[in-house]
């Protein structure tokens, strides 16, 4: 069995169904040492001026001794295609996979049975992952309605979330604790009258908006990309084709505004953070988003630092107060 690190959601189920481990490298970064790992890439000629995620990737491949990762050259971000190349010639090797840009289903199987070709799979063995994932999904879609009622704290529902994209390379352990966080929730009473916000954005390497978020009386009720991460759709969806076409985080801005809104609206959204990563090109989404959301906004901004910092935390009092003064 092999790991392959990812650096974004791919279709993990056939990297499963190989008989292969996915680990995603952002979770290794985001709780592990994110200046040493910044560090490493820095040295060998990284910019100042480059994303934290990107740098944090290239060092957590180097030191962690990562020998394969699957290179997402469309859908992800275009620091990453210039990634996979440095990381080629490091002796990486690298698994090509693209989302396409038309969005067409079509266009979809092409790129996915090109993707299990280089693994070695059938469509018949992913397909019976997809089902085996799709059960721990539930639960976490389960997780994710329950901090609706404050349940869950909000850190937690963006961990177990976001973890969906590698399952932790082990589902069956990842599913018990996911068990374990559901029979605690569904035991708790629901918090009433308290703000209720929604977080945009990549996940936020800063983890601790979420503790400070709850100790100014607000909670997060919706987390945008991590719930994405955990497929909470999958329903809808006769096969892992119509599945990843269904997913918003690689697409363009409008199908991801046409699920937002219904959620938004789902969720009774009372304002709205937008994460944004220093020196990532997603910045630009702030002008589309602020525009077509009608509910209060804050972007916030954070580069590599692991805490709030004072700035930001100050922002954040003011946006909540204000929303709590209208509420
Ligand atoms: S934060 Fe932005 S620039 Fe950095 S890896 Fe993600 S999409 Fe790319």
């Amino acid at each position: 069995m092999k790991k392959i690190g990812i650096t974004t959601t791919v279709p993990v189920e056939v990297i499963y169904a190989s008989g292969n481990m996915p680990i995603d490298l952002n979770n290794i970064l985001s709780s592990g040492e994110v200046d040493k790992y910044i560090e490493i890439a820095e040295r060998d000629g990284f910019p100042k001026s480059m994303c934290a995620w990107i740098k944090g990737i290239y060092g957590v491949c180097l030191s962690e001794g990562v020998s394969e990762i699957i290179g997402v050259l469309e859908g992800d971000c275009s620091n990453t295609a210039s990634l996979i190349e440095i990381l080629k010639l490091k002796g990486i090797s690298v698994v090509d996979f693209s989302y396409p840009k038309s969005r067409d289903l079509e266009d979809i199987k092409k790129n996915f049975k090109k993707f299990m070709k280089s693994f070695g799979v059938s469509q018949l063995e992913v397909e019976s992952w997809r089902d085996r994932l799709n059960i721990i999904r539930e639960k976490v879609k389960e997780l994710d309605e329950l901090s609706k009622e404050g349940k869950i704290s909000s850190k937690d529902s963006h961990l177990f979330q976001v973890s969906c994209s590698d399952f932790w390379g082990n589902p069956d352990n990842f599913e018990k604790e996911v068990e374990n966080k559901l029979w605690e929730a569904r035991q708790k009473k629901s918090q009433e009258k308290v703000i209720r916000l929604a977080y945009l954005g990549v996940p936020p390497l800063a983890e601790d908006i979420y503790e400070y978020i709850e100790s100014k009386g607000a909670i997060v009720v919706f987390n945008e990309v991590q719930r994405e991460f955990a497929f909470p759709r999958w329903r809808n969806a006769k096969n892992i084709f119509e599945q990843y076409l269904d997913y918003t985080y690689p697409y363009g801005m409008d199908f991801r505004l046409e699920k937002l809104e219904k959620d938004l609206e789902l969720r009774q959204i009372d304002g709205v953070i937008h994460y944004t990563q220093k020196f990532c090109h997603r910045i630009l989404d702030n002008i589309v988003l602020k525009d077509k959301l009608t509910y209060p906004f804050i972007n916030i901004e954070i580069d590599r630092e692991q805490k709030l910092d004072e700035r930001t935390k100050l922002r954040l009092d003011s946006f909540i107060e204000m929303i709590g003064d209208m509420l």
